[in-house]
């Protein structure tokens, strides 16, 4: 393996705001990482942790593509509803590509609870799965970004995606996440968590 090859490492996912938000979490903390997209075959994310669902991704990639490969899953986690959404964070209204259906559904969910019982967190799970050179099985980290924070009542912001304009987080000043600018919430968010646990990790590659 060359130099310029041990500093690649695979992003398995195809949602293009992860990875802005996640390309920007890598560039400032590992500008010398060069992370690529996977456009592999994708494999049945049946896990029902968000540690299962990241390992299944990462795991599909690393086999494709032999290099290393990341991939994260995540959601919100509503306490009132004993964690749910989770893992059916995507679908929770049946559309994964219908975040406004999912966070209203959420919304109406919520609709007879008030605070201080609103409380939720966006969690970040990142499984990391390296290649073994020598053949042998590859070795495997799990890390876990959470940001804690409450449900809106009402939907607020234009930035960011899935249920961001219904998430205000405690340390956001009032603001949803879709109130933050990029920079705002790339420092603060369950990802940018997930990845300071992350980061030492990558000082192997
Ligand atoms: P995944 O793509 O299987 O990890 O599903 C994640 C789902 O959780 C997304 O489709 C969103 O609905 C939600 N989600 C995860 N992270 C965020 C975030 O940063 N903002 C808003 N929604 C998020």
């Amino acid at each position: 393996m060359t130099d310029a090859a041990s500093r690649r490492v695979v992003l398995a996912t195809h949602n293009a705001h992860k990875v802005a938000e996640f390309g920007a979490i890598v560039a400032a903390t590992r500008p010398d990482l060069e992370v690529i997209g996977y456009d592999g075959p994708e494999p049945v994310e049946d896990g029902v942790t968000f540690a299962q669902n990241a390992l299944i991704k990462a795991r599909a990639a690393a086999a494709h593509t032999g290099l290393p490969a990341m991939a994260d899953d995540s959601g919100i986690r509503v306490d009132v509803l004993g964690g749910s959404p989770g893992v059916f964070s995507a679908y929770w209204a049946g559309h994964k590509k219908d975040g406004v259906a999912n966070y209203e559904l959420l919304l109406d969910q919520l609709s007879d609870i008030a605070d201080p019982h609103r409380t939720a967190q966006f969690v970040s799970t990142i499984a990391l799965v390296i290649p073994q050179a020598d053949g042998g099985a590859p070795v495997e980290h799990v890390v876990e970004g959470v940001w804690p924070g409450r449900l809106a009542t009402v939907p607020a912001g234009e930035n960011g995606f899935g249920y961001d304009p219904v998430f205000v987080p405690d340390d956001g000043e009032g603001r949803t996440a879709a109130q933050l600018s990029a920079a705002e919430k790339n420092a603060l968010s369950h990802r940018a968590r997930a990845f300071v646990a992350l980061a030492p990790l990558l000082t192997s590659l």
